[in-house]
């Protein structure tokens, strides 16, 4: 990056063999097939440090409740009901992507509301953000929650103005829902997979950090790459419960690491930005005692740390909110004192709300941050509503982690937010939402800062910056061919750039398959 612009790239295989001008390009590779793109411009493969692909193809198989679908409680009872007809009695119907936020009558779904779509199954709506959920009655029945069950540790059952259960379950009370749902079949996860996968890749997405992965997601993967069906590049945070039995397992061993690739360990501090449940030093903006959720214990948090710090490990912990930041950076500052490791850098997922001294610290310890890149785009005002517009110039520090020099990888955390990098690096640039309203507007960042995130810093992250990120020659044939340039068109209009086509490897992978050889038109790193 930061050269001049490439016309030319030559590929042979699945790296970059030369870069140049394209007459010089053809003499010297006089028997390659030359690919003229035209005016497109041609930028390395985005790579998104953290996204969801095993929940995205699950989700896949549920019912999609997103506001773009719904925007009323009784759509998504209609939805629910649809689906309902066509499934067995007593089979679970699960809804996902649902979001309150957006809904015009203003109201959270409850569990008498879905009851009215269908008593007859167990029924389970997955909230945008992924901390809570809404179960109608006879999922409470099989998952064991009664009036009289007690919150569990990390978690909440919610409960009406008369204390009776209203359906919504917070954080980890989640999993004793998740335990009595059965599994996907395989070959309807491999199939989902594919078509999960595409979608990404119609985006410009060559490589991606799976954020949160359990062994049978392991297995998925290895099966997609077998049957070519998985052709994005994975770094795979393991879920912390899951570690010991992906390391007993070997489940990374024996395969291509430029594919699959074990990244580290993943936990939770806190709640969520969207759901309104991260853990804060100041109360929600118009509350006085609402400072969120601690999910996981300050001595289970200890334990992780230090478990994975030992074995030479990075741990990737979710942590939105200022208090869960400070409570995060306890640990990697007591496991860094008590075994120096410079070379191990622990990500610190999301790392939303900071201030100086937090980002002292952050830098101090040698962390990564990965903030989301397109929620100002999002969620707009409601980020304002939530937080307070003091709050909001310290939250996705964009700019402030640039200005320390501390690590800042691009990411969605779709299916929380849109996945769409271009879409991201919009809102990083403009730091306007959807509504068009300004958010934080001291953390914007250029379109050459914002194209960054998602190429050559999480490459180097996951210590491929040699390989991945770059147009030069020696690296990976990953890259991503647009309808405009990122870096010249106007901010308010990067999104709408259209991805022609997305190369791996060298292959072809979207619009449809082909292999290359030679390919000539504008770059623009
Ligand atoms: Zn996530």
């Amino acid at each position: 990056m930061g050269g001049p612009a490439t016309h030319a790239l030559a590929v042979a295989g699945p790296r970059i063999t030369a870069v140049g001008q394209l007459p010089e390009l053809t003499e010297r590779f006089p028997r390659s097939e030359v690919v003229d793109l035209g005016e497109a411009v041609i930028v390395p493969g985005f790579n998104d440090a953290h996204i969801h692909l095993a929940m995205t193809t699950d989700d896949l198989l549920h019912v999609d409740l997103a506001a773009s679908r719904v925007t009323v409680v009784t759509e998504a009872q209609l939805r629910i009901g649809d689906e309902a007809a066509r499934t067995p009695a007593g089979q679970w119907i699960q809804g996902t992507h649902y979001d309150d936020s957006k809904m015009m009558d203003g109201r959270v779904l409850n569990r008498w509301e879905l009851d009215e779509a269908t008593s007859e199954h167990p029924v389970h709506v997955m909230h945008v953000a992924g901390h809570w959920g809404v179960v109608n009655s006879a999922a409470l029945v099989l998952a064991g929650i009664n009036e009289e069950s007690e919150d569990p540790p990390g978690g909440a059952f919610g409960r009406d103005a008369s204390g009776n259960l209203n359906g919504i379950v917070y954080e980890r009370a989640l999993a004793k829902v998740g335990s009595v749902i059965p599994p996907h079949d395989p070959e309807d996860r491999l199939r989902a997979l594919a078509q999960a996968v595409e979608t990404f890749h119609a985006a410009g997405l060559t490589s991606i950090g799976e954020a949160y992965a359990e062994p049978a997601d392991v297995e998925l993967f290895r099966e997609g790459i077998e049957r070519d069906l998985l052709t994005l590049r994975l770094n795979v945070l393991v879920g912390h419960d899951h570690y010991d039995a992906v390391r007993a397992s070997r489940a990374f061993e024996g395969g291509d690491p430029l594919r699959l690739r074990f990244d580290g360990v993943k936990a939770f501090v806190d709640g969520a930005i969207g759901g309104r449940t991260c853990l804060l030093t100041q109360p929600f903006e118009g509350t006085t005692d609402d400072y969120g959720i601690q999910t996981t214990s300050t001595a289970d948090l200890a334990a992780i740390v230090r478990q994975a710090h030992e074995n030479g490990d990075r741990v990737g912990i979710h942590a939105n909110g200022d208090q869960a930041i400070a409570i995060l950076l306890d640990q990697l500052e007591a496991a860094q004192r008590a075994l120096p490791r410079s070379n191990l850098r622990h990500r610190i997922e999301h790392c939303t709300i900071v201030n100086d001294e937090l980002l002292q610290r952050i830098q101090r310890v040698g962390a990564i941050s990965v903030p989301f890149g397109s929620y100002v785009h999002y969620y707009g005002e409601k980020l304002l509503e939530w937080y307070g517009p003091q709050r909001v110039g310290r939250m996705f520090a964009h700019r402030s982690f640039l200005e320390r020099g501390i690590p800042v990888l691009g990411s969605s955390d779709y299916p929380c937010g849109p996945y769409q990098p271009l879409l991201a690096l919009q809102s990083c640039v403009t730091r306007r939402g959807y509504d068009g309203v300004a958010v934080g507007e001291n953390q914007r960042i250029t379109p050459y800062e914002a194209l960054s995130l998602y190429t050559v810093a999480p490459a180097e992250a996951s210590g491929e910056g040699h390989l991945k990120g770059r147009l030069l020659p020696g690296y990976l044939a990953d890259f991503v061919v647009l309808g405009d340039d990122p870096l010249t068109v106007p901010p308010d209009q990067i999104g709408s750039i259209p991805v022609l086509a997305t190369y791996v490897g060298g292959r072809r992978i979207w619009p449809d398959r082909g292999v290359l050889s030679a390919l000539g038109g504008s770059g623009s790193m």
